[in-house]
């Protein structure tokens, strides 16, 4: 017969069962199927050679005199040690299994006795793949995670290096200028303009670099944060941006939100100033911030009248390095809104866009309300 157990999958299964000669019968089926097995006759017993050496499966009997199966699998369950084995049932056919019961103790499946050999593997075999699957999306996940680690710090400490020569090439232009005075009568004079607006966008570059990768750090500290005292000073920030564009920045009174005061100045400067930034050249930008309560949240709206964005560039604009503008009108290190999002995510929420192409743009985001407040 050929076994529906995968070849590649040496299952290790410790099977507990009350009864010497169901061990037995069921110890020679496995084994005929090259399955190692263990064997355990009570349930305490079942629970100590699990913790000390976690089997791939548990082949469990419900009806035992010192502890129930359904006791077991609790127990099982209860220890982050055994609590990812799959538990198979076993019940004969004259104590009929409480399926409901063996769910909410944790059981994976159950088989019933007398034992069909081919539904026996197949359930175990269906029982080790979810297994294995399951190690390899952790396996996975958590290598993801380490890289992500490793190149936010990679990109962190890359920004801090870079930060240092470029002072430099921006000090000992300004000061050749200082210097000599008369360069800025010379043919040289555009040459030295475009350094200085080179480096300029370099050092945006920089430090938008680092803010990508500090917001993807651990959990910030969270306090409640006035979200009136959080626009004055998105204003402030601002001014020079606002005054220039002539832009008018509409919003009423904005509601305390629960979050990390550094990151949602950045998360509502970042929207403002591509609201700025994406303006229709002929049009004076208008910005409006809307808020609505959310169950326990507040949503945030952040509304422009600039050159919208098409349906098919809209699920793109997340992504770091995305831009969909040339470098020369609008100016940008395409991470900005991927900051955003990390900080919107970082505090439990949500963002998105909705646009119309020459319409404009509104990014909404979600924040959670502080606990008393509700919103
Ligand atoms: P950057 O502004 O540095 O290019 P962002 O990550 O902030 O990068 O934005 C990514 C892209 O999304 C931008 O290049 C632009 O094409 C588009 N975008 C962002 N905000 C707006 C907006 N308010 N209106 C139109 N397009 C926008």
């Amino acid at each position: 017969m050929n076994s529906p157990v995968d070849a590649s999958v040496k299952g290790d299964i410790l099977i507990v069962d009350d009864t010497p000669d169901n061990l037995r019968l069921l110890s020679a089926m496995l084994g005929r199927h090259q399955l190692g097995v263990r064997k355990a006759l009570t349930g305490q017993w079942a629970i100590a050679a699990a913790q000390v050496a976690p089997p791939d499966l548990i082949l469990l009997d419900i009806k035992m005199p010192e502890m129930s199966g359904y006791e077991v699998c609790q127990r099982l369950k209860a220890d982050p040690t055994t609590e990812a084995i799959p538990v198979i049932f076993i019940s004969a056919l004259d104590d009929a299994i409480d399926k409901v019961k063996a769910f909410a103790a944790g059981g994976a499946d159950y088989i019933t006795k007398p034992f069909q050999e081919a539904e026996v593997l197949a359930r175990i075999a269906h029982q080790l793949e979810l297994r294995r699957l399951q190690a390899q999306l952790v396996a996975q996940n958590e290598e993801l995670v380490r890289s992500n680690r490793e190149l936010e710090q990679f990109a962190s400490v890359v920004s801090h290096d870079l930060q240092q020569p470029l002072q430099s090439i921006l000090g000992y232009t300004k000061l050749i200028s200082l210097a000599w005075p008369d360069i800025q009568q010379s043919p040289a004079r555009p040459y030295l303009e475009n350094i200085l607006e080179a480096s300029g966008r370099m050092q945006q570059m920089i430090q938008d670099w680092l803010a990508y990768a500090q917001a993807g750090q651990a959990q910030p500290p969270m306090a409640p944060v006035d979200g009136n005292a959080l626009m004055d000073q998105v204003m402030l920030n601002l001014k020079a941006a606002l005054t220039d564009t002539g832009a008018e920045l509409i919003y009423g009174d904005l509601p305390k939100v629960m979050g990390n005061e550094v990151q949602l100045m950045q998360l509502f400067q970042n929207l403002i100033s591509n609201a700025l930034k994406f303006a229709k050249p002929d049009m004076r930008p208008q910005i409006t911030v809307s808020v609505d309560p959310q169950p326990q949240a507040w949503r945030f709206g952040i509304h422009d009248n600039g050159i919208g964005i098409s349906a098919e560039h809209l699920g793109q604009i997340f992504e770091a390095f995305q831009r969909l503008h040339d470098a020369q009108t609008y100016p940008g290190s395409g991470i900005g809104l991927a900051t955003c999002q990390k900080i919107v995510e970082c505090h439990g929420g949500r963002i998105w866009a909705e646009s119309q192409l020459g319409l404009g743009s509104t990014f909404y985001f979600t924040l959670p309300a502080p606990p008393s407040d509700g919103g």
